[in-house]
């Protein structure tokens, strides 16, 4: 059904075509569209997503973490800024699941990047919100195709330094950095163990506050990520990428030169192994069996069988008189699934 909704040309073609100004009100609209939970948008948004997918995958998709107050707003725009220098056009979203929480993100907010935003070869948007992470998660995966296919070469992915908001990122972007204040060397234990595993890349931000600090928090990190066997050790396979820890002042613009290019040997690193297209296929068929997984949820939850008996099972499984996975086997049964016999169930 969905194959057949035609994609709305009157985005399709100013998306792929446009002149800026049109392009980029092209682009807002479609991400609204696929932001949108009526069923006839959602239809609509697919179509186009499915029509944009052969012109996207162009672009380098970073993923950018830290804590409130690293500075991550402060980097992006001297990255974004450096980034257009250079000639690339810079798309910057954010995945921000607490924005269902407060009603509004503060991440990938225009009015932090100001001279960004206001720059005709940036687009800026904030996390979606509403919702669970899956499901913001999706719509900034989304928004990442529809910038790409818009022509933006670089799709940067903001997120706060909490949770599985990191893990989210790190799994729809190419490389996944990790902001660091200059004094996190003193404190190991405030860096957690997976985010080490996830980061390709640590940066020591606010250098120029306490340069000495800073050179110690990257030797501290770097022999932390030694000891994981992430550093070169014991478990890096021969043209494997070692994570590297570098230190940078966002606010006085230094170092992004050097950040850039540790990118670039990454990206040119991960093409030629072959690891880049490898990851990718990775993410797509996770990304497809999670979004399964949250719509058989959904649709478990909402069957009319499964409404009328859960209540009353859920008591009994408290109450300790039905086994839990015997309750289980009841709901998936009233939802159509009875059939499936043997070990997983
Ligand atoms: P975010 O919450 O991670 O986005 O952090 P912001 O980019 O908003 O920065 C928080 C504060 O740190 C702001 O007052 C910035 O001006 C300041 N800041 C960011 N980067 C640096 C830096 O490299 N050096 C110094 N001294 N201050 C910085």
């Amino acid at each position: 059904v969905i194959a057949q909704d035609p994609a709305p040309a009157a985005l399709l073609q100013p998306l792929l075509h446009g002149e800026a100004p049109a392009q980029r009100r092209a682009l807002a609209k479609a991400i609204t569209l696929l932001e949108s939970t009526r069923p006839d948008h959602r239809r609509q948004a697919d179509a186009l997503l499915n029509a944009l997918l052969p012109h996207t995958g162009r672009a380098w998709r970073l993923g950018i973490s830290g804590v409130p107050g690293v500075g991550k707003s402060t980097f992006i725009e001297a990255l974004g800024l450096h980034l257009i220098g250079l000639g690339h056009r810079v798309a910057v979203l954010a995945v921000d699941p607490s924005s269902s929480v407060s009603g509004g993100s503060i991440l990938g907010d225009k009015t932090r990047m100001e001279k960004l935003s206001t720059h005709e070869r940036a687009f800026i948007r904030p996390s979606p919100s509403g919702g669970n992470l899956g499901g913001v998660a999706a719509r900034t995966r989304e928004a990442m195709l529809v910038c790409e296919a818009a022509g933006y070469d670089v799709v940067i992915v903001e997120t706060v330094g909490v949770g599985q908001s990191e893990t989210a990122v790190a799994d729809m972007t190419d490389m996944f950095c990790v902001l660091q204040l200059p004094n996190a060397g003193d404190d190991l234990q405030a860096i957690k163990k997976g985010i080490m595993e996830l980061a390709d890349l640590i940066v020591i931000n606010k250098a120029d506050l306490d340069p000495d600090a800073a050179t110690r928090a990257q030797a501290q990190i770097t022999s932390a990520l030694r000891l994981l066997g992430l550093h070169g050790g014991a478990h890096g396979e021969p043209g494997a990428w070692m994570p590297r820890v570098l230190q940078l002042s966002a606010l006085q613009a230094q170092g992004i030169e050097a950040f850039w290019q540790a990118v670039q040997e990454y990206r040119a690193l991960q093409e030629a192994s072959g690891r880049l297209t490898q990851r990718r296929q990775r993410q797509a068929r996770a990304w497809m069996w999670e979004r399964i997984d949250a719509g058989l949820r959904e649709a478990f939850a909402h069957h009319p069988a499964v409404r009328e008996r859960l209540p009353a099972l859920t008591a009994e499984v408290l109450a300790g008189r039905v086994v839990a996975s015997a309750a289980a086997r009841e709901l998936l049964a009233c939802f159509g699934v009875g059939w499936i016999d043997g070990p997983s169930l």
